[in-house]
């Protein structure tokens, strides 16, 4: 029976296929947001088509509740048929190729006949590209390491994805086998890694065989790749490999343990076992001797046992956590509770999808005690970006707004284009407006590492310019950074006592872990930002804080930690341009 993981699955195809077959976006975004709305309702499709009452789910309107009831009742789609019948399926895989898009695409596939990722590579190998409109040898060489670097990539899958699919599970489980004793995401989602592998879950329960056959049949499962005793895989309709095990409730820390790695730092847990005479392995921490059983059932346990503290999952990267542990030593990492307000967000001034007023009332309702607007700014014309003109508007509705004098105190910012020649898109006595400005780079990524790291490093040096925004401008799994030394960059904030952002979208993290720690170690400050765009854009902060936590940040690391009268005079902190 279809689930609404497989009729989701089908929209986003549609989604896909109508994109590169060069439909506006209004209409395959629809399709998109219709597919994640349907994944994430509670009510079965099923159900809901028999009661007649499929429109209750958001942004499914009569269109798409006809075609749920049609593919519920027959196992089909016309209008997918169709839309496949009219578009190769294969030209959906160079949508992930950054510099294609549709219009580029449809150009291939007519000109020259490409029909999948294959084959474009094999044109462009055989120069057959670079005489096309628009393309060019530039194009054709930079397109080709585009696809090498996609094909590193697409064994992993972003953690934004891997995430919800696997709480999911684990929240499917708990409900619905009353024998689950504790369930736990274990390997490198545990560890909050960007990119993920397969996901592993282990399950404490005295009865396997039942906990197994309530997974093989939940209902994101597309299919079964093994099932045994203790032991089952599936294949999700968004592609994930989960693996689940089932332990002995008695083994569950060492098997926790032992699955969550890394293998790095579960290399440096063994050998301190060894060197007690002891042996630890999936099972538990034994001696060796005698066979007896020093610990098992929880983590805490085998960590005390071996002296250390118990160390938080995304620390363990044999990175200086033995250190840290030994010496009793464990940072209080950053919580997300110890968050108290948001430093970039965008309204519908820009391209965020609420009002400001709705934004505003939904910071309230999350308790924030203050809020960054951060729309953008005039030469990002494709979003409405701010003219000074606009930029003055929106400052007379915030202070309107302040007036009411609402639990959430409301910020003037912007977020400033960097502009390619490295000069910022507002003067300076624009600028002076605001309370809290975040300079971005979204256009001319191709620059050498060398003018990168200057333009970047030239607009820290504003003494208005209190944020890099998102400053390598990755898209995880799908757009590498952009050549900039990072270092440099870190180095020049340090000194300027400029913040440089950790962006929570899990499509972004970006500072990424590694510079996030590097940046702690010079003294960076670091904001933790969601850069909403809607209502449940605000939900990523974890993610965010997640990688704050895998580079060792504290909550007086990160900037909006503060209470507001310190983030305020933060913000008035003397400047010295440099
Ligand atoms: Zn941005
Ligand atoms: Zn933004």
């Amino acid at each position: 029976m279809a689930s609404n993981h497989e009729v989701a699955a089908i929209f986003r195809e549609i989604a896909d296929l109508l994109e590169v077959k060069g439909e506006v976006v209004y209409k395959y975004g629809a399709y998109r947001e219709a597919a994640r709305q349907i994944e994430a309702y509670a009510t079965p499709v099923t159900t809901l088509a028999a009661e007649r009452r499929l429109r209750e789910i958001p942004r499914v309107g009569e269109a798409i509740a006809a075609k749920i009831a049609e593919y519920i009742k027959t196992g089909r789609m016309e209008y997918l048929d169709r839309v496949r019948s009219e578009v190769p399926p294969g030209l959906v895989d160079l949508l992930h190729v950054p510099g294609l898009g549709a219009k580029k695409i449809q150009a291939l596939h007519r000109a020259i006949g490409i029909t999948s990722l294959a084959d474009l590579e094999e044109a462009l190998r055989a120069g057959r590209v670079r005489d096309l409109p628009g393309m060019g040898e530039k194009t054709e060489s930079n397109l080709l390491d585009e696809i090498g670097r996609l094909r590193a990539r697409v064994q992993r899958h972003p953690i934004g994805i891997a995430r919800p699919e696997a709480e999911e599970v684990v929240d499917a489980l708990k409900a619905s086998c009353p024998t689950v004793h504790a369930i736990d995401i274990a390997g490198s989602l545990r560890r909050w890694r960007d990119t993920i592998g397969d996901i592993d879950i282990i399950v404490a329960s005295a009865t396997p065989i039942d906990v197994l056959a309530a997974f093989v049949v939940l209902p994101m499962v597309r299919d079964v790749l093994a099932h045994g005793d203790t032991k089952a895989s599936i294949l999700t309709f968004r592609d994930l490999q989960i693996d689940l095990r089932v332990v002995a409730p008695v083994e569950f820390g060492a098997a926790i343990l032992y699955f969550t790695g890394s293998k790095a730092h579960n290399v440096r847990l063994r050998a301190l076992a060894q060197r007690r005479g002891w042996t630890l392995n999936e099972y538990a921490l034994t001696e060796e001797a005698t066979g007896r059983v020093i610990a098992s059932e929880s983590e805490e346990a085998i960590y005390h046992a071996l002296d250390l503290a118990w160390i938080p999952p995304e620390l363990r990267e044999d990175l200086g956590e033995f250190e840290l542990a030994a010496s009793g030593d464990v940072p209080r990492l950053i919580e997300a509770s110890d968050i108290d307000g948001e430093l970039h967000c965008h309204t519908d001034w820009s391209d965020g999808h609420l009002t400001l007023d709705a934004t505003v009332a939904e910071a309230e309702r999350r308790g924030l005690r203050y809020l960054a607007i951060t729309d953008h700014s005039q030469s990002l014309a494709m979003v409405r970006g701010l003219t000074p003109e606009r930029a003055r508007l929106q400052w007379a509705a915030i202070d309107a707004v302040n007036r009411r004098g609402g639990p959430t105190r409301i910020l003037k910012g912007v977020e400033l284009e960097i502009l390619p020649n490295g000069s910022l898109d507002f003067p300076d006595d624009v600028l002076r407006g605001f309370d809290l400005v975040i300079a971005s780079i979204h256009s001319g990524f191709r620059q050498d590492r060398e003018t990168m790291t200057k333009r970047i490093v030239g607009a820290l040096r504003n003494p208005h310019v209190d944020v890099i925004g998102h400053p390598t401008g990755r898209r995880v799994g799908r757009r590498d950074p952009y050549e900039v030394d990072m270092n440099a960059v870190l180095r020049a904030a340090a000194e300027t006592g400029t913040a440089v952002e950790i962006n929570a979208n899990p499509e972004r993290l970006d500072m990424d872990d590694a510079h996030a720690r590097a940046a702690a170690a010079l003294g960076v400050t670091i904001p933790i930002n969601t850069d909403a765009h809607g209502a449940d854009n605000f939900d990523l902060l974890r993610y965010g804080v997640a990688t704050g936590r895998r580079a060792g940040l504290r909550p007086e690391n990160v900037l909006n930690t503060r209470g507001l009268d310190e983030l305020l005079s933060w913000l008035a902190r003397p400047t010295t341009p440099a």
